[in-house]
């Protein structure tokens, strides 16, 4: 017995660091500052602890319905997984053969190029463009130069919060041949969104994946979901493990969609907070790439470094997230907190550059 050769080689995805401590101000992982709705509690106080004897619905038929009714499809075009990042590890799969690649734009997500790995086919990056037309080209030239079948387009995308408006998506669909999944974990922080291109009739290619982890500040919960052609969504089912969704899981996400007043106040807020902190560091003269999404990516003025920005921020219990690398090493990726948090922050960066004059 031994691991196979391509896993021994592999660069594993590595998440943002989870403390333990509550007293770290934690901006460094997209979750949401605000606790989830306060009816997700009434559902753990008076959930059945009989019913935990039981192996949950497998076809997570109450979530699939409600999710299918709020986005104006059916229930079987709808997928449900252990958090989003499991149906991407499923796609990834499903939708690439040993000799195809999996593309998305870069930077992006960087679990994407694990998947690649796991499964031993290539992943191929697309860069920034000069506008949102180009680049939807250039990415479809590389789909056809580097065989790609499955391309995973982040919108808003992640690390650097830029959206692009669905009409680019969905001409680059129309073209690609393979199938186009659209990762929109941060679309409820943005101005639009791709979910009419999933859900129209005549869609082939297209899935749109949402997550509960951000905007329903359920990212401990661990439930995601897609929806695209029913194909697709087949596949999807085939292959996932039996009961990939546990029984509090389902009951606890169902409640907070329905909780749409909630949800929307609480993003409403983080968006507040967003344009604000967006001010705030262009007065410090920082660039901050405008953002659709729950957090800012932003690079400091010129004589301080990203890196060491990051540790010192550290040092005070303050975690934002840095990405080493050309492309992305003099950015920081900062989560929108409370008003409370984002001040502690700027407080700090402050304080720095007093330090670093003085
Ligand atoms: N897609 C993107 C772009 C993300 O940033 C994340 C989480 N960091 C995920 C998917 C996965 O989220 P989850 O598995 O919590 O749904």
């Amino acid at each position: 017995m031994r691991t196979a050769s391509h896993i021994l080689r592999l660069e594993p995805y590595t998440p943002g660091e989870q403390p333990a401590s509550r007293r770290v101000v934690k901006l460094n992982t997209n979750e949401s500052p605000y606790p989830p709705s306060p009816k997700c509690a009434a559902v753990l106080s008076s959930f059945n602890l009989d019913d935990l004897r039981r192996y949950p619905d497998p076809n997570f038929t109450a979530l699939t319905k409600a999710i299918a009714d709020k986005n104006g499809t059916t229930p079987d075009r709808v997928f449900v997984g252990n958090g989003s990042a499991e149906i991407l590890a499923l796609a990834s799969r499903v939708f690439v053969e040993n000799d195809e690649s999996i593309g998305s734009l870069d930077p992006s997500y960087t679990l994407y190029k694990a998947l690649a790995a796991i499964h031993d086919v290539k992943w191929v990056g697309v860069g920034r463009a000069a506008d949102d037309a180009q680049r939807a080209r250039s990415a479809l030239a590389e789909c056809r130069r580097s065989n790609i079948s499955l391309f995973l387009w982040t919108n808003p995308n992640a690390p650097t919060g830029e959206f692009v408006e669905p009409e680019t998506i969905a001409a680059f669909a129309g073209k690609f041949k393979g199938v186009v999944l659209v990762d929109e974990a941060y679309a409820d922080f943005a101005r639009g969104n791709c979910m009419s291109l999933a859900t129209a009739k005549r869609n082939r290619n297209v899935i749109v994946m949402r997550t509960f982890s951000k905007s329903y500040s359920l990212a401990g919960l661990r439930v995601g979901y897609c929806i695209g052609p029913k194909d697709l969504i087949e596949a999807l089912y085939k292959t996932k493990p039996s009961y990939n969704v546990d029984a509090v899981a389902q009951a606890v996400a169902l409640t907070a969609l329905k909780d749409g007043a909630y949800h929307r106040k609480t993003v409403a807020k983080v968006i507040k907070t967003r344009a604000a902190f967006e001010k705030a560091l262009a007065k410090r003269g920082w660039d901050v790439i405008k953002s659709e999404a729950n957090f800012v990516f932003t690079k400091p003025p010129t004589g301080d470094a990203a890196n060491d920005i990051f540790s010192y921020l550290r040092d005070r219990n303050i975690l934002v997230r840095y990405f080493p690398g050309p492309i992305t090493g003099d950015w920081l990726r900062i989560t929108i907190g409370t008003d409370g948090q984002m001040k502690t922050l700027l407080a700090a960066l402050d304080d720095r550059f007093k330090k670093l004059k003085g």
